[in-house]
């Protein structure tokens, strides 16, 4: 059994995100990147699964600049058999490679390698467009389980239980299917140096978005991008009435 696992390289998220002066997006130029952290979770769990004697294959890939070579040996070093880079100098967080162009390239991965499943993030950190996995799933006619907190193999088929609104829902999906991962899926494990040594001898390739015959120019525009409002500070009230007086005629909320 084959598994793909999609990861984007991202802005760490340790990071203080600061936006360009002009507006147009967030500064990238000098700043810490990483591999998006549900991707990573995606990662960890293919491993898992191929510990655990279920799994064959896990090919990673990424699009992104020729830096996502990095991100690509990291997935490597938790676990991945093998990558695939579809180099691009387009920028991947905003107004750059849009979730539907991601999506269709991935659709053209899948046709030719031919996983079971497909596991990635629920989101990146950088864009948060929570749309990838939706629309690939769309494009391909597969099932999907998304918000996927824990993650079960059958026999064809696979358990997801998801985190929703109202607690958690299990579902049974026929597979090829694809699954989206949250934060408490699992916790990533740090790679071993004798693992990130043997992930640089690993099989890497690089190609191309022509290579699949996806138009990657964008189908939207930012219109800008602004930091948030600061906070304002809080204030002490020395009275119930003082609460009630602030809430009425200041806040006006009540
Ligand atoms: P998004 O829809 O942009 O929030 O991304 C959801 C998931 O799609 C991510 O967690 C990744 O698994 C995958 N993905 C998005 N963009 C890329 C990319 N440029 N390269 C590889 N995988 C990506």
């Amino acid at each position: 059994m084959k598994v793909l696992v999609p990861v984007k390289r991202a802005i760490d998220y340790n990071v203080k995100i600061r936006v360009k002066a002009d507006n147009t997006g967030v500064e990238t130029a000098n700043v810490k990147m990483s591999i998006n952290p549900f991707d990573e979770i995606a990662i960890e769990e293919a491993t898992k699964l191929k510990e655990a004697g279920k799994v064959t294959e896990i090919v990673v890939v990424s699009i992104g600049p020729s830096q996502a070579q990095e991100t690509i040996r990291n997935a490597m070093a938790i676990g991945a058999d093998r990558g695939i880079l579809v180099e691009t100098d387009l920028p991947t967080d905003i107004g750059g490679v849009e979730p539907l162009a991601v999506a269709k390239t991935l659709k053209a991965i899948v046709d030719k390698e031919q996983p079971d499943l497909v596991i990635m993030g629920k989101q990146s950190i950088d864009d948060d467009s929570n749309q990838t996995g939706q629309m690939l799933s769309a494009l391909l006619g597969w099932s999907q389980g998304t918000f996927a907190s824990k993650v079960e193999l059958g026999d064809g088929t696979v358990d997801v239980t998801r985190e929703i609104d109202g607690g958690l829902e299990t579902l049974t999906l026929q597979m090829p299917a694809i699954i989206t991962t949250d934060l408490r899926l699992n916790e990533p494990r740090y790679a071993s140096l004798p693992n990130i040594m043997k992930a640089k001898k690993k099989s890497l390739e690089i190609t191309k978005p022509e290579d699949y015959g996806v138009d990657f120019s964008p189908r939207l525009s930012v219109v800008k991008v602004v930091e948030p409002a600061p906070r304002v500070g809080g204030g002490k009230v020395e009275s119930v009435d003082e609460l009630i007086d602030k809430l009425k005629n200041e806040a006006k909320v009540i």
